[in-house]
């Protein structure tokens, strides 16, 4: 397990959860960064008293270097700041649940240094995995991811031979609007979709989760982490999210793993790895849930998934794109400029007007992820 820890996106659910594991198991928190929020960044540092600390937007550095006064942490501010704390050599793991294809520039750095990561940003392996599971492996870094289902697949993969893996099955709630039709989601408000049946988290995934695009953008992310051809990824409807996903061997012997909706189970997994001591959540019991539910999906329905399963199959930049087209797009819903369902459409048309390229090196990343945020934002504007 790690001894110590810095956090990108500790005022988000995931790293103020990551905080509450830390504490409870004595690993120290060396940094702090937030996106926006000064005031409640100040408020972990204060009880922290990390060596560093950062906010993302820069703009609101001076607010930081006023509220901060005394504490005699370092500060920092933007990509740079970022950056800093991936590779200080205070960082023992780095802990990246920042939102969105802007945490692939740490991620890189991070294994840059050879820290190892803990990863609750999936945009990242969405946009670069290649990039990013090549720079690991050549230097024999971990991953270990903090995504429920991806944790519940690492989780079942201990201690059985990769290469008789057959398939694996990840497991989706379904989101607010399981059972709906196109019709029925017409007029879907702001409100609606931001009310997740089984797990509070913040907006962006949020959106993500009632148009499917996070299980696409998750099938994406497990075909990096664990090598696999999309056809060995199937989706099953799980509306109870008590099972977080299970794998297949050739014997055909199905494990999977089961637990309460809780990310601490799979942060503390990540940062604790490979010991499993007391988590502060709840037990599962079986018996209250009494039942467990399983579907196939709705294809027809919902557009991003459709989308992010053909992008990963066409590889190279196409997962960038449909990953930057939804980032506009979601930002663009949640703005009230778009109606819900316009999001799936933009995802679709982005990923049929900008050809897929491949992808070399990080700036490539960049210019299929701007060339898609380019696009939709024209698009909403004519
Ligand atoms: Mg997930």
């Amino acid at each position: 397990m790690t001894n110590s820890v810095a956090i990108l996106g500790s005022t988000g659910s995931i790293g103020t959860q990551a905080i509450e594991v830390a504490q409870k198991h004595g690993i120290r928190v060396t940094a702090l960064a937030a996106n926006t929020k000064v005031d409640a960044l100040v408020q972990q540092a204060r009880e922290l008293r990390p060596e560093l600390l950062c906010i993302a937007d820069e703009s609101r550095y001076p607010a930081l270097k006023e509220a901060a006064a005394g504490l005699g942490c370092r500060l920092l501010a933007g990509m740079d700041g970022l950056c800093e704390i991936a590779q200080h050599e205070s960082t023992g793991t780095l802990l990246n649940s920042v939102v969105g294809m802007v945490g692939l520039l740490p991620t890189l750095t991070a294994i840059g240094a050879n820290k190892p990561i803990a990863l609750a940003n999936k945009e990242t392996l969405v946009a670069g995995g290649a990039l990013v599971m090549q720079a690991a492996a050549d230097r024999g870094l971990p991953i270990y991811p903090i995504d429920s289902e991806h944790s519940a697949i690492f989780q079942c993969l201990q201690g059985n031979k990769r290469s008789q893996l057959k398939k694996i099955i990840l497991t989706a709630s379904g989101g607010p609007f399981f059972g709906k039709t196109k019709a029925d989601l017409q007029n879907t408000t702001v409100e609606q979709a931001l009310n997740h049946p089984n797990w509070s988290m913040g907006n962006k995934i949020t959106i993500d989760s009632a148009t499917l695009m996070n299980k696409g953008l998750e099938f994406i992310e497990a075909r990096w982490l664990f090598d696999l051809e999309p056809d060995q990824i199937e989706i099953v409807v799980h509306r109870q999210s008590v099972l977080h996903s299970a794998v297949v061997y050739q014997d055909e012997s199905m494990i999977g793993q089961m637990g309460v909706p809780d990310m601490k189970i799979p942060i503390q997994y990540a940062l604790l790895y490979p010991e499993r001591l007391p988590c502060p959540t709840k037990p599962l019991s079986l018996t209250d849930y009494g039942t467990l539910t399983f579907a196939k999906p709705d294809y027809e329905t919902f557009d991003c998934l459709t989308a992010c399963i053909e992008a990963s199959r066409t590889g190279g930049s196409a997962p960038a794109i449909a990953n930057g087209a939804n980032e506009a797009a979601v930002a663009a819903f949640l703005a009230r400029k778009i109606p819900f369902l316009r999001i799936g459409e933009l995802v679709k048309a982005t990923l049929r007007e900008i050809p897929s390229a491949p992808l070399t090196c990080y700036d490539d990343v960049v210019a299929a992820d701007q060339a898609a945020r380019d696009f939709v934002a024209a698009q909403i504007a004519s």
